[in-house]
């Protein structure tokens, strides 16, 4: 039984200077080839599920999922709900079992969402599991622009709210298919002289892997969401197998074809945010 909550493997990161993959799960596929790279890569792993995965699979199967995972492996998993919008959202994923809660409350004025966000730390640590805030907001390649974290308000965001693990917004993008990105360093530094929350990246996907490795020594960003990346790697694995046998029909031998090539670049991500 390896299941850990964030703080549990973003402090240690903290302090010796590595970050941690948050990688996105569509499915079963995913989220077993994610656990067997951390293993051969001998190192945590955190299991995200997102709108997009929870719009497919209830919670409650997601959870069980997750845990059963994390049972099984020999490295901490953490069961993490990805973009929580509501407090419902994040009491059905407690009770689904998950162990760490990201409320999004980036959309709304700051006043409300360091209300909203306390209200779920303190659900959250009620019951021992962590909690991720957002402060600032991160756009969407094609969608929604970002707004810029101010270092200010991640601080005061940061005290108000206890929070575990805080994303923060530096020039990261959602859905990001190529990495040419690149994040805003000197924000960065300004951020982290005034809070010592762990900070996460989410659309990691975007950052050039270079960035991400220096970043993930050298700084307080303990934890980068890579979804766009890998969902590519899967998509690509599926079509192959899908177009290698045209009267193939089994589901479940198609699929199989994914697992190798998923969990070589989930390896390859998780290996680049070691210190
Ligand atoms: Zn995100």
């Amino acid at each position: 039984m390896t299941l850990v909550t964030l703080k549990d493997v973003l402090q240690p990161a903290l302090r010796d200077g590595y970050a941690v993959g948050g990688l996105v799960c569509l499915g079963w596929e995913d989220m077993r080839a994610y656990v067997a790279a951390a293993e051969a890569e001998n190192c945590p792993v955190i299991l995200q599920a997102g709108p997009g995965c929870r719009a497919h699979t209830p919670l409650p199967v997601l959870g069980k999922m997750f845990r059963h995972l994390a049972e099984e492996a020999t490295v901490p998993v953490v069961a993490h709900l990805d973009h929580g919008y509501t407090y419902d959202e994040c009491s059905e994923a407690l009770d689904a079992g998950f162990t760490s809660l990201m409320f999004d409350g980036s959309r709304k004025p700051l006043v409300d969402n360091i209300k909203e966000t306390l209200q779920i730390v303190e659900m959250a640590h009620r019951s021992g599991i962590s909690c991720e805030g957002e402060i600032g907001f991160v756009g969407y390649s094609g969608g929604e622009e970002s707004a810029g974290t101010d270092p200010g308000e991640a601080a005061q965001f940061a005290a108000e709210t206890g929070v575990d693990a805080m994303a923060i917004s530096v020039g990261n993008v959602h859905l990001q298919q190529d990495k040419e990105g690149g994040l805003d360093e000197p924000r960065i530094a300004a951020i982290q002289a005034m809070t010592s929350v762990p900070l996460v990246i989410h659309g990691g996907s975007g950052v050039p892997i270079a960035q991400r490795n220096h970043l993930a020594k050298n700084t307080n960003i303990c934890k980068f969401n890579i979804g766009t990346e890998l969902r590519m790697a899967f998509g690509a694995a599926m079509r192959d197998a899908v177009n290698s046998d045209p009267e193939r029909f089994d589901r479940v031998s198609i699929l199989k074809e994914t697992h190798d090539p998923v969990m070589a670049a989930a390896r390859t991500v998780l290996r680049n945010l070691k210190g």
